[in-house]
């Protein structure tokens, strides 16, 4: 009998001694463990019959938010994305959550959020957790006096009302990076220069009559205000991709918002390059408040190996920046950077956890 608990015991030594040494010696993830992590990337826009994209990143061991978004001037695209997002979902519904968008193009009519409460709850039936909203409204939208809509707009209440009412999340891209409203050669990352050289209708430095960046937030912040206890992602940063200052404050101030990162790596890169722990502090801090994305286009057209492939490299980056202290180039900069070497249990809830609990009946919970 004493042997036996004897023996008890010092297995019980071994295992505590053997738990604190397999933890000590890994703190942080390695790059092998990167085909081992069950990850969520909640923007993507996946709008294509084609199933092989999704196929492939199963062996990244991704999962994704597949949104829908109401940004084509041709509502029959729009409609197209809607159709290809819930034929994606319906193909394997443990692979993608599908999130929804609504038209504008009825908002003259006196009953645009009835229609509009109609088409969402359509969306909804077919499995829509959350809606999209876009910077056109605050950037593009106009009435039929001409008069540019913001996302303060009273018209917007009981829709957003409706929404919080069916427990789904609103996503919104609103606004745009600080970068916007710079000249291109004042611009901090690559691929802002880029995109707005590409698109001059959305370079806001060239439109000096529209509304300052200023006034894109705060229009934001005053719908929050109006919506406290709507369920918000703040995608891209929610537009304060600038400052990690910007985005505490802004947490702070709305309980129920979280962000997400998605084409928005580069500016938390040009961040940390300059002062790396002040990066890893505010990581630390909200790291039940920040969901990983990444804006993965794949259309109709796409070649799905390829856009894989992109999307596989990309992810790789991210990976290697969030969990090690090695240096990295990084298309968006000119300047290699260093990781920021998160702890495993904040990049499980980067990765996935916050997805999780955002949206609690996905990817087969
Ligand atoms: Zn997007």
């Amino acid at each position: 009998m004493n042997s036996f608990v004897l023996r008890i015991f010092c297995i019980g030594i071994l295992l505590c001694y053997t738990e604190k040494f397999v933890s000590a010696q890994s703190q942080h993830f390695s790059m092998d463990d990167y085909y081992q992590i069950e990850k969520i990337d909640v923007h993507t826009h996946i709008h294509t019959e084609s199933l092989d994209f999704v196929s492939l990143s199963k062996r990244d061991r991704f999962r994704f938010v597949n949104m829908a978004v109401w940004s084509d001037l041709n509502p029959d695209k729009n409609l197209e994305k809607h159709r290809t997002t819930f034929l994606q979902f319906d193909a394997d519904r443990d692979r993608t959550a599908p999130v929804s968008s609504f038209p504008l193009e009825n908002w003259d009519q006196s009953d645009w959020a009835e229609q509009t409460i109609r088409y969402l709850e359509k969306t909804f039936k077919q499995g829509a957790v959350g809606v999209k909203v876009w910077k056109n409204i605050g950037m593009e939208f106009r009435d039929k006096n001409g008069k540019l809509i913001m996302i303060d707009d009273p018209k917007f209440d009981s829709v957003f009302a409706y929404m919080k009412a069916q427990k789904k999340v609103l996503l919104g891209h609103l606004g745009e990076p600080k970068n916007c409203w710079l000249p291109l050669k004042e611009m901090t990352t690559e691929n802002d220069r880029s995109y707005f050289q590409e698109n001059p209708k959305y370079h806001m430095a060239l439109h000096p009559e529209m509304p300052s960046y200023e006034e894109q937030i705060a229009a934001r912040d005053r719908m929050l205000a109006k919506n406290p206890s709507l369920a918000f992602i703040g995608c891209h940063l929610a537009s304060l991709e600038w400052n990690v200052d910007e985005i505490s404050n802004f947490l702070d101030r709305f309980p129920n918002a979280v962000v997400e990162v998605a084409a928005r790596m580069g500016q938390v890169q040009f961040q940390s390059s300059r002062d790396r722990q002040r990066v890893i502090d505010f990581m630390m801090k909200y790291q039940d408040r920040i969901l990983y994305g990444t804006d993965t286009g794949v259309g109709a057209d796409s070649n799905a190996v390829r856009t894989y492939q992109q999307a596989h490299e990309k992810w790789l980056r991210d990976w290697k920046y969030f969990n090690t202290d090695e240096t990295l180039s990084v298309p968006e900069l000119t300047d290699p950077i260093q990781g920021i070497a998160l702890p495993k249990e904040v990049v499980e809830k980067i990765y996935r956890i916050n997805a999780m609990r955002m949206f609690p009946n996905c990817w087969g919970q």
